[in-house]
């Protein structure tokens, strides 16, 4: 759970003056939208939900009103209404995955206040002069997942090694874990807590079209066949029929190719930035634990707790170290005094703060195997 900043020492919710301090999502760093006082986080498009909403309910609408409801005259009585039944519960399936994508939080690695503090001295050397030697962390790490070295990165706004497979969203302006990408049409990241719901999504709503562009057909058919006309007059008569086609024509390609991807993307245990940033094909790839084992890992496993409690009470610091006051620790990027430091740095996930433990870590990366090194270059490096 986030403790809002900072993470050090013992920590109060009340101010100075006896006041309660304000709520995490009130001073929230992201670039998110709240809703119902903090119990719902969109992305900061969030307004390009509501054109994905209309761009669903719209051709729906149209479809009960000029082509189902005919169709219920044509069948006979349970067969159309099963038409118009059906067509009401995909559509209300894909809204009920649409939000449980973009209104929930996709993973979000709590920010540290203060840079990581070293947990000792070795290997390190001191730049600065007096009581208060600066120390400059590493900006990258090694970590071993599965028997693997993968190359985790310091994030300088969220000020911590980001975990394995996780990314910086420069929109949510986030890091998530095992982030898949920024999606614009639900304005939301795609990450490890909504990535199942996401694939779900773009599946039902590859579905919807199919269903859609089907049964116009199937009333276009009916027009032919009642009247005696050749195709392309019965299409004239049932123009809402003709528009539909067209419309879930366009979007069908889109969704289930969408849908292609990611059924190939999930079976190889890859993520969409991954795949288009490292191209495991031409590397091992240390998620990649069988089809069978990665399809279970998507979605028969439960979805983890959030990192983040957005409505707990922001936590003020009681006590600093005099390390963190005086500047004596410093981010990667802070000058370049002190490169050879790097060397021969210990890595030790205890330095990552933002309450990431090993456990959470081996959980984040589906029971893989983690381990620290000292050294070693990456097989993948997680930007
Ligand atoms: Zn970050
Ligand atoms: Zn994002």
């Amino acid at each position: 759970m986030y403790t809002a900043p900072p993470p050090l020492g013992a920590a109060s919710a009340r101010a100075t003056n006896g006041q309660l301090t304000p709520r995490v999502y009130k001073v929230w760093k992201g670039n998110n939208i709240f809703f119902l006082q903090g119990r719902i986080i969109f992305g900061p498009d969030v307004r390009s939900l509501f054109l994905t909403v209309f761009l669903i309910v719209t051709p729906v609408l149209i479809f009960c009103a000029l082509v189902a409801r005919k169709l219920m005259a044509d069948f006979n009585k349970h067969l159309g209404v099963c038409i118009m039944v059906f067509v009401v519960f995909i559509t209300l399936v894909d809204l009920t995955l649409l939000i449980f994508t973009c209104g929930r939080d996709p993973g979000i690695v709590p920010r540290n206040a203060h840079p990581p503090e070293p947990e000792g001295e070795e290997g390190l050397t001191g730049v600065g002069t007096g009581q208060n030697p600066q120390f400059r962390l590493p900006r990258t790490r090694d970590v071993q997942v599965n028997g693997m070295i993968v190359k985790i990165k310091y994030c300088d706004t969220c000020m911590l090694y980001r975990p394995p497979r996780c990314s910086h969203c420069s929109i949510c302006n986030n890091c998530v874990e095992n982030f898949d990408h920024h999606c614009p049409w639900v304005g939301q990241c795609i990450g490890l807590r909504n990535y199942r719901f996401f694939f779900m999504f773009i599946v039902s709503t590859t579905l919807l079209c199919v269903y859609v562009f089907g049964f116009c057909w199937v009333y276009i058919i009916k027009i032919r066949n009642s009247e005696d006309i050749s195709i392309w007059r019965a299409m004239i008569k049932t123009p809402a029929s003709i528009v539909l086609i067209i419309y879930t024509a366009l979007p069908f390609i889109f969704v289930a190719g969408l849908s292609l991807f990611h059924t190939y993307l999930i079976s190889t245990n890859q993520t969409t930035y991954e795949n288009f940033r490292y191209q495991y094909d031409r590397r091992a790839n240390p998620y990649n634990r069988g089809i069978c084992a990665n399809f279970k890992e998507k979605f028969f496993t439960c979805v983890p707790p959030s990192r983040n409690d957005f409505r707990a009470r922001v936590e003020l610091p009681q006590a600093f170290p005099d390390s963190t006051v005086d500047g004596g620790f410093i981010s990667p990027n802070m000058g370049r005094a002190g490169e050879e430091l790097e060397i021969g740095r210990k890595a030790t996930w205890s330095e990552a703060g933002s309450g990431l433990n090993m456990e959470d870590l081996e959980n984040g990366l589906g029971n893989g195997r983690l381990e620290t090194k000292e050294d070693g270059s990456g097989d993948a490096d997680h930007d």
